[in-house]
């Protein structure tokens, strides 16, 4: 797999592009301008990697647009060495953006067939997140938790109670919520028993669906 200075000059204009439309955080943009996210795409699509828009993957899903994932990633607000959960590992890119800045990585999928293919692909290209799983992500990771962020990269028709429960105090939940359209939304762990909500603006995702296939 390649990376030439096409791909990387690609690469630091989509930097330039989520910088005007808003994204600050400088550990964020580093991520997104260092690892090759055409490496994440079937060969074919190449010219579409460095565009700011969601594509295609296996299996009827999606790699969100680099925006949604830089948005995402900056609203969990962590800090180097943190251990997180994501939710629907899909392509592995938006893990990928959560080692490159030097998170402890916890990933579930609950797609069979994408969660062998990408298993094999992030080591190989040099990304391993600290563990990849198997399972319905509703449940989150109890044997890992508490996690200091969580990340759900599908869209939720409510709030999962189990994965409020898993997060530390102090830690954030970012989840987009909703049927067709969807709210991005953070919860914050104030104590063990209150969190603080905000808001961020509407999203469209592939559904969290329940159970694993
Ligand atoms: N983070 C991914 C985005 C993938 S799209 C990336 O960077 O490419 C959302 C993913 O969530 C899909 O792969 C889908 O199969 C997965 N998913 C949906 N419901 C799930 C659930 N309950 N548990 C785990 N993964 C789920």
């Amino acid at each position: 797999m390649n990376d030439t200075f096409t791909h990387k000059g690609m690469r630091k204009k989509l930097v330039n592009t989520l910088q005007r439309k808003g994204i600050t955080d400088e550990e964020v943009l580093k991520a997104i301008n260092a690892i090759p996210r055409h490496w994440f795409m079937d060969s074919g699509f190449v010219d579409h990697a460095y565009v700011d828009k969601a594509f295609p993957i296996a299996a009827d899903q999606t790699i969100s647009q680099p925006y949604t994932v830089a948005r995402q990633t900056e609203l969990l607000e962590l800090k180097k060495g943190d251990k997180v959960l994501e939710i629907g590992t899909g392509s592995g890119y938006q893990c990928a953006v959560l080692v490159e800045m030097g998170m402890q990585v916890y990933t579930i999928e609950r797609q069979n067939e994408l969660f062998k293919k990408t298993n094999r692909f992030l080591p190989k290209i040099g990304y391993r997140p600290k563990k990849m799983i198997f399972g319905d992500g509703y449940k989150g990771l109890p044997e890992f938790a508490p996690f200091d962020g969580i990340i759900v990269t599908a869209g939720a028709p409510y709030v999962p109670k189990e994965l409020l429960s898993q997060l530390k105090v102090g830690g954030r939940l970012v989840i987009p919520v909703g049927e067709n359209v969807q709210i991005m939304t953070v919860f914050k762990r104030k104590s063990e028993t209150e969190f603080e909500k905000k808001e961020y603006g509407e999203y469209r995702f592939v559904p969290l669906l329940e159970d694993k296939n």
